[in-house]
């Protein structure tokens, strides 16, 4: 409890990124439900729950206390399985499961660092499973495969794994070795938070995909890959129509409830290796890899249908919008990024003043729509 509680006061001050977030805090319950009777293993996590909520992160309670109650039940499910799997270990004889007899043992019962792995893996598995569901269930858009298949979080868990057994196996010799496996874990909690803090960065909060500068930053090094090996890319301009009237009518928060649809909208319709940012308000720059003129235009039409019937709910009404896309094309259309999205964004203005919900392809005969009065500053 006094190495969670000195982990979490000594990552306060570097700052907590926002949203779901990882902290290795779980390295610490794994010696708790394997070394204590089980009760602690279900209570303990709310006492730190506690002092985190107080000292650290004022988030909503509710998260706070699911994340609190999920650890609570996969320890104590891993405490209840590690004790009915290894012999009655008197108390002050815990290190004696270290110290097991012979090969010849093996064969009639699993060497209880066997058994504490299992358990290791059985609690790291409980408690990523709860929490995925949970947050499925609140992003009922996202699939749950994805929730729970994500390599990154993967990484974590067994890293937090391996760590929790180190430190299960350190305190079950001898409690003092606790002091020697707290900064080790230290360091590595601010690494990951470091990381994490780094990813939000590079996101658009309101939206979840990238912002702006990040987005450029992909973009710029993927055509240049793609000039390199003479690929090629395309770029799109997605734009809202009237989205001012969503707001006048519905007011900002669905309007933010919308974005946020059509951001994750336009993820799914595009592959892993696109990239989709905000551009700005309620515009959306997307870069296609590998892909002509002709599949852009595919893409850019099945992104604008996808979007047409996303609905959100306001006030029990249901509201939908409609996009105006301009497509660009590397090579045929500029040679870097700037020129690329001043063609699209020169196409976007064609598709909305030719009615909108439309797609628009690059013409050279956009350049003399762009009058100093009906300039488009899409990219000021
Ligand atoms: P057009 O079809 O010509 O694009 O019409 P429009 O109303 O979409 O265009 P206009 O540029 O006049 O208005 C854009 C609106 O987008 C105005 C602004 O209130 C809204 N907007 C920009 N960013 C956000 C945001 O983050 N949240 C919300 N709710 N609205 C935003
Ligand atoms: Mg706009
Ligand atoms: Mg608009």
């Amino acid at each position: 409890m006094a190495c969670g509680a000195i982990c979490a006061e000594a990552t306060r001050r570097l700052g907590q990124p926002i949203g779901v977030w990882r902290d290795l805090l779980s390295a610490w319950w794994l010696p708790v439900a394997l070394l204590l009777p089980p009760l602690y293993a279900l209570v303990a996590p709310a006492l730190l729950g506690l002092f985190i909520y107080v000292r650290v992160r004022h988030g909503s309670v509710y998260r706070r206390a699911f994340s609190t109650a999920a650890l609570g039940l996969a320890g104590a499910c891993a405490s209840v399985l590690f004790h009915a799997l290894t012999p009655v270990t008197p108390p002050g004889q815990v290190a004696l499961w270290l110290s097991y007899p012979g090969p010849n043992a093996w064969l009639l019962r699993p060497h209880p660092a066997v058994v504490a792995v299992g358990c290791a893996v059985a609690f790291a598995v409980i408690n990523a499973c709860l929490v995925a569901i949970a947050a499925w269930l609140v992003e009922s858009d996202a699939r749950l495969a994805d929730m729970l298949w994500d390599r990154e979080r993967m990484l974590l868990d067994l890293t937090e794994t391996c760590l929790g057994i180190l430190v299960t196996v350190a305190s079950a010799l001898s409690a003092v070795l606790l002091l020697v496996t707290l900064p080790p874990v230290l360091l590595l909690q601010r690494s990951l938070l470091h990381s994490q803090l780094k990813v939000q960065a590079r996101t658009d909060a309101k939206t979840g995909v990238l912002n702006a500068g990040a987005w450029q930053g992909e973009a710029d090094r993927a055509i240049g890959r793609a000039l390199r090996r003479g690929e090629p890319l395309a770029i799109l301009l997605a734009d809202v129509d009237h989205f001012k009237n969503v707001n006048d009518t519905h007011g900002h928060l669905t309007g933010d409830a919308m974005l946020r649809s059509l951001a994750a909208e336009m993820r799914q319709q595009v592959r892993e290796s696109d990239f989709v940012g905000r551009f700005g308000g309620e515009e959306f720059a997307i870069l296609l890899v590998g892909t002509t003129a002709e599949e852009a235009c595919r893409v850019a039409d099945r992104i604008r249908c996808g979007v047409g019937v996303v609905r959100v709910f306001s006030h029990e009404k249901m509201v939908g919008v409609t996009i105006s896309v301009g497509v660009s094309i590397l090579g045929d259309h500029g040679r870097d990024l700037n020129e690329l999205l001043d063609a699209a964004d020169l196409a976007l203005y064609r598709a909305k003043s030719q009615g909108r919900d439309r797609i628009c392809l690059f013409d050279p005969a956009d350049m003399t729509s762009r009058t100093p009065e009906n300039e488009p500053a899409h990219h000021s």
